[in-house]
């Protein structure tokens, strides 16, 4: 696995090289003519493996930089490549000191993914949009995008693929512990999403919806820059907010098998704690089961969390929870 890793990160070092390096494993490409003014000097960023053991995004950035390289595509602005978390990726972990999607905004600057972020920030503060490629834990029915609501985040998921559901949240302002890359993009004027293609891992099928979705991104761009953005091919989107988080507590075991995007009905059981049958309080769909796959891993603040089905009239109205 961790070889497949290293492959992978020397392909993106080899696909990238006459790039301009703007940190370790992380690029900018320029257009020969900039055709389109973007906002911020970079159209579009691309980040894969911000937890470093979702490896899968990694290929989706190299089978862009090949597009690239070979002249198949031709953005007419500036656009970013950028490893979240190499450190990660080369152990094969989600992380290796803390969780560098918590970690930008801040100063500290001593453990790894800190020094990590510190690095990133300048590249992603001149970014005009940006997409995190992020896979699950557990296997999921669907990929699906991740993100604090913006309208701008909305718009921009909603037109990079009609038939990847949308799970949104607000309410909350940002966290002191950090931020994540997205929230970090759009507190520095920019707009930035996350996308989860399905369960961690190489996959080809992630590979290609990954690169469907960066693709559009190229195209939504050009669109928003040129003031001529495309009309949605689905202005109705499927989308989801939070509906419940089951706080983990010592000794809760979930059923074996549970998966991202799975349906529950209220009293199904999901699991077990301290010989009782733990039950889904409410109906939805399951969204981050945790499981103690990894010994090294600290118990999760949550066991699991239900999505509920809402309208874009819900978007940014009270009634939702926060976390
Ligand atoms: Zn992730």
């Amino acid at each position: 696995m961790a070889d497949r890793n290293m492959q992978a990160l020397e392909q993106f070092e080899q696909l990238a090289h006459n790039l301009e390096k703007v940190a370790p494993l992380a690029y900018v490409w320029h257009p020969a003519k900039p055709a389109v003014a973007s906002p911020k000097p970079i159209g579009v960023t691309l980040q894969a493996a911000t937890h470093g053991n979702e490896v899968g995004g990694i290929d989706v950035l190299n089978s862009f930089l090949r597009l690239l390289q070979s002249g198949i595509i031709q953005p007419p602005f500036s656009m970013g490549f950028a490893i979240g978390n190499p450190a990660g990726v080369k152990a094969n972990r989600r992380f290796t000191e803390r969780d560098l999607n918590r970690s930008f905004g801040q100063t500290a600057a001593s453990q790894e993914e800190e020094k990590r972020a510190r690095a990133l920030e300048p590249l992603l503060e001149k970014t005009s949009l940006f997409v995190d490629f992020h896979q699950t834990i557990e296997p999921s029915h669907r990929p699906f995008f991740i993100f604090p609501y913006t309208k701008g985040s909305f718009d921009f998921a909603a037109a990079l693929h009609d038939q990847i559901p949308i799970v949104t949240h607000w309410g909350l302002g940002f966290s002191k512990d950090g931020m994540c890359s997205d929230e970090y993009v759009n507190h520095r004027g920019g707009t930035g999403i996350t996308i989860e293609l399905g369960q961690k891992g190489f996959d080809a099928y992630h590979s290609g919806v990954g690169l469907q979705v960066a693709l559009a991104a190229v195209q939504y761009a050009v669109g928003l820059f040129t003031g001529a953005p495309e009309k949605r091919s689905a202005p109705d989107p499927e989308l989801y907010t939070w509906r419940a988080v089951i706080p983990y507590e010592e000794g809760m075991t979930l059923r074996e098998g549970l998966v991202n995007f799975q349906a529950v009905s209220t009293g199904d059981p999901v699991g077990i704690h301290r010989g009782q049958t733990l039950r889904a309080p409410v109906d939805g769909w399951m969204l981050f089961p945790k499981y103690p796959r990894d010994p090294l891993a600290p118990p999760p603040k949550e066991l699991y969390r239900i999505i509920k089905r809402i309208r874009p009239d819900d978007l940014g109205k009270d009634g939702v929870i926060n976390r």
